[in-house]
């Protein structure tokens, strides 16, 4: 009956509920480890040139991506413990550690590749980090001391992050001061605008993959893809198609004249010296 029915899913999403919370205070306790056992580390996936009527240009960027080598959950993903590191106040030594870490990885490649070399070092941000008081200074250290020039920097940030507050808005104008290049990350979700994106003090805006996804199978998505690329370009800002998995997302993206692109179809996130092997090719 209805009430042994209602009881029983209680006990259902009870159990739920106390599996999730265990799993979240356990990584955790994990993460503070993680940190100081070095088991966080960064892959890259190559942002490539969209070139109409050309092959793309490899040369164009990477964007830094964390990972988590858990010592019995093997390699976690970033959707599952940024959150964590934010809520415990992790976020401000992971942050610094990824961007130190890719900062390190890029000026090697200049040295290793040459003319080969990635111009583009894309780093995310999340909202907890760039609201902390004095981080455009630890910025600036961790730019001095590997050597990294600012211009070839970009910082990602969202657009919630980014339209938020205050404190939020000055730290990005201090950024940008200091020559770093900034990102609208996933444009398109959330309570997006066009007519707000001049606004921010961006230099690039990323269409989410939710969009490109579609590119080539919906004229809506087409459409509104078409129009953002048209309004970042008469801004002064360019564009990276997210999450392209296909030829035919690729060459819609293109013929809407997206500058950039980024997605499985030219290469997953890699290893660092996998990397090297795929800038090297072709
Ligand atoms: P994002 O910045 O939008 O990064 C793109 C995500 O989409 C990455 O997932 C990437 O692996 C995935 N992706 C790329 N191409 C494709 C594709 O063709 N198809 C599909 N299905 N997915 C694709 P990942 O690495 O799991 O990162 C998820 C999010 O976590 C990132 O989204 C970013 O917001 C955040 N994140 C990653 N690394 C960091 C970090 O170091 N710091 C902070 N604060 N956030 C990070
Ligand atoms: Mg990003
Ligand atoms: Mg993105
Ligand atoms: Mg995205």
């Amino acid at each position: 009956n209805a009430k042994r029915a209602g009881g029983a899913r209680h006990v259902f999403f009870d159990q739920a509920m106390r599996g999730q919370a265990e799993r979240r205070s356990g990584l955790e306790a994990d993460l503070r480890r993680a940190l100081a056992e070095k088991e966080l580390f960064v892959v890259y996936q190559p942002v490539v040139g969209l070139q109409p009527g050309a092959g793309v240009d490899r040369g164009t960027g990477v964007e830094a991506l964390v990972r988590w080598r858990h010592p019995k959950r093997g390699i976690v993903g970033p959707v599952e413990f940024i959150g964590i590191a934010e809520e415990c106040g992790l976020i401000g030594a992971l942050g610094d550690y990824v961007l130190a870490a890719a900062c390190e990885d890029f000026m090697r490649w200049r040295t290793s590749l040459g003319p080969r070399a990635p111009r583009l070092l894309a780093v995310n941000l999340s909202r907890a980090q760039v609201a902390e008081t004095g981080w455009t200074s630890t910025v600036r250290e961790i730019l001095l001391a590997t050597g990294m020039p600012p211009h070839q920097l970009q910082l990602e940030v969202t657009e919630s992050l980014a339209a938020q507050d205050t404190a939020v808005q000055r730290h990005l104008h201090e950024l940008k001061a200091l020559g770093v290049k900034l990102a609208l990350d996933d444009f398109g979700t959330g309570y997006s605008s066009l007519a707000s994106l001049h606004l921010l003090p961006v230099d690039t805006v990323k269409i989410d993959r939710s969009f490109v996804s579609q590119a080539d199978t919906s004229a809506h998505h087409r459409v509104l893809i078409e129009a953002t690329v048209r309004v970042a370009h008469s801004l002064g800002m360019d564009t990276v198609a997210e999450g392209i998995e296909t030829e035919a997302q690729s060459r819609v993206v293109t013929e809407l004249g997206s500058d950039k692109g980024q997605g499985y179809l030219y290469s997953r996130p890699l290893a660092g010296p996998d990397l090297e092997a795929w800038l090297l090719a072709e």
